[in-house]
Order: C-alpha cells, then sequence, then structure tokens
C-alpha cells in the first residue's frame, strides 16, 4: 500500500537530489518487500534505491534468522514463505549422514545446484546431467549408438551405485535422505535497519528529516561511517508472530525507533543527542495469508489504548 503522507518531501532524503525524469521518486518499501513489507512512500530517488537494493537490502531475505522466522510461521504465511524461500540455498544429507550436495528452491520444486567438488568430480542435477554426458561421451570419442546405449544404463542405473561410462568417465547417482535449509547468509547489515529506522522517521519528520541534526545516520546510511551517535540493539522477543511492527519512542536525550519483524526479530536503533515532540505513527503490518492488514496508530500512546486505524482509513479499536 501507498502511504498517503503530505510529508511535503520535494527531494531524494539520502542524496538531496531533486527527482526529474530521469532520476525519479522510487515508490520505497519500508520495510523491504521481499519480507512482506507493504507501507511504501515517495522518500529515495530511484538512484538511491537501486543502490541499496542491489547491494544490501536484496541480502535480508538470506538472513538465517529471517529464514527461520518464515519456516516457523510457514501455516500462517505459506505465499510469503515460499517468496522467501525462492532460490535459497538448502543442503542435503545421504543415508551415511554425510553432506551430499547442494540444492535450492525453485518454484515448486528443488533444483540442485552445479559444482566441481576438490576432487574434480562434477554434481548435476539428474535431469540436467544427461545433456552434459552425452557432450563429454562425444568428447571421449563414442559414436552416437554407443552413447544411446550409456545413457539408456544411465537411466535403469540404481541409486549409488557406480557406472564407468567410459575408461575417464563414471557416473553415481546419489540419493539423498534429508534436506535442511543451508542457514549461512549474512545476518541483516546494520545499514538496512537504519535505513529502516531513518525512513519511518521521515514519516513524521517530513522535509525536516533532511536537516543536519540526521547528517550522521545518512553518513552512516550511505557510507558505512559508524558515529557514537547511533547505536543498534539486536534483540528477540518470546516467540514469533506473523506481522511486521514499527514505533518511535522520544526520551529526553534520545529517539529509539524499534523494528520488529516477524514479531521476533527485534532491532532498537538509538539516535543519540536529540529529541523530538513529535506524535510518530505505529505501523503493523499483519502478514498472514487469510487476514492481511496494516494497521496505523497516530501514536505510540493511541496504540497502547488500542485505537488503530486501518489502511483504507477506518478507525478500530483493538
Ligand atoms: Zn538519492
Amino acid at each position: 500500500m501507498k502511504m498517503d503522507t503530505s510529508l511535503e518531501i520535494t527531494k531524494c532524503i539520502l542524496c538531496f537530489c531533486t527527482p526529474s525524469k530521469d532520476n525519479p521518486f522510487s515508490n520505497e518499501h519500508i520495510i523491504p518487500k521481499s519480507i512482506g513489507g507493504t507501507v511504501a512512500a515517495k522518500l529515495l530517488c530511484e538512484k538511491c534505491n537501486n543502490k541499496f537494493g542491489t547491494t544490501v537490502v536484496s541480502k535480508v531475505k538470506e538472513d538465517p534468522s529471517i529464514r527461520m522466522a518464515a519456516h516457523a510461521l510457514q501455516n500462517d504465511i505459506p505465499d510469503l514463505f515460499k517468496s522467501i524461500e525462492d532460490r535459497q540455498e538448502y543442503i542435503t544429507k545421504d543415508m551415511n549422514g554425510e553432506p551430499a550436495m547442494a540444492t535450492y528452491q525453485k518454484g515448486k520444486g528443488f533444483v540442485i545446484r552445479s559444482e566441481e567438488k576438490q576432487d574434480g568430480s562434477l554434481i548435476y542435477d539428474t535431469k540436467k546431467s544427461e545433456e552434459h554426458i552425452k557432450n563429454t561421451l562425444k568428447k571421449d570419442g563414442l559414436d552416437d549408438c554407443e552413447i544411446d546405449k550409456q545413457i539408456k544404463q544411465l537411466r535403469q542405473l540404481p541409486n549409488d551405485q557406480c557406472l564407468q561410462l567410459s575408461p575417464n568417465y563414471s557416473v553415481i547417482k546419489n540419493s539423498v535422505v534429508s534436506q535442511f535449509p543451508a542457514l549461512d547468509g549474512e545476518f541483516i547489515d546494520d545499514k538496512v535497519i537504519a535505513l529502516i529506522a531513518y525512513e519511518f522517521l521521515a514519516l513524521s519528520f517530513g522535509k525536516l528529516i533532511c536537516d543536519q541534526r540526521f547528517s550522521f545516520l545518512r553518513d552512516f546510511i550511505n557510507s558505512g561511517n559508524s558515529s557514537n551517535k547511533i547505536n543498534i540493539e539486536r534483540l528477540h522477543a518470546e516467540k514469533y508472530g506473523a506481522f511486521h511492527r514499527l514505533y518511535a519512542e522520544y526520551f529526553p536525550d534520545r529517539i529509539v525507533v524499534t523494528v520488529e519483524l516477524f514479531g521476533w526479530l527485534v532491532f532498537k536503533v538509538s539516535i543519540l543527542g536529540f529529541t523530538s515532540k513529535n506524535d510518530n505513527p505505529v505501523i503493523i503490518m499483519y502478514l498472514q495469508n487469510k487476514d492481511k492488514r496494516t494497521l496505523f496508530a497516530n501514536s505510540l500512546a493511541e496504540a497502547k489504548k488500542g485505537s488503530f486505524i486501518d489502511q483504507c482509513g477506518t478507525k478500530l479499536n483493538i
């Protein structure tokens, strides 16, 4: 959904360019769309959006904590689970419990990732392997008739048995008995968390987000230059929940933006050294297939009272 705001933001809040025909405003998802974020606003120019999209934001769904959350919630969020897991890496084990090969999810099934092992052997998906085998046997000097014979034998080959196809070339059909998500992706970059917090604050600060007070935050997001004015804590709640939540708290000496992903992953972004009397919205994005809604409260106080406005503008008490 699009945020209907009158933010008076007329330039990109990261590079300060005035969007033009060549580099227009892009409708930026404050929590990445790839993990179910629904709230978007025109805050960044296309160049900045693409820069972060291709470098850091696109990796968010590879974070092992995100994958574990999506797995835990897969019955509530089957569509999002599928799209998060699409193209993700899995590891498999053979009957001896040894790692066998890497696979990744594609559409409804799994595809084996082609790779060359240290001993020079090649791993291929069974379906893709025939073409490769035919070409190799041709190079080895076998004629078409011999190649056909070998391919027929290969198709009938039981699992885990070796077939000698030519003097230098043998093949084995590996069987796999178990498969697990490969949870070795990188954790979400702090720059992404800072960007979420910065964009979220822009919803209430409007064009004031571009002033000098936030320059250290922009510096961190743009160049990774750390500052003692920003502190990001990574915590977790007690259990997973099929929602993302964003809110800000104002203290006398700092603003703390909380980014909660899947109810469980909690990032607290403290921006030290100043405060504001702004009323910041509270946003909850429910992710369930059955009941996908985005709720807004005007302030933390309203949210605590359970007074929310749904995305169509209806006031709700929940
Ligand atoms: Zn920009």
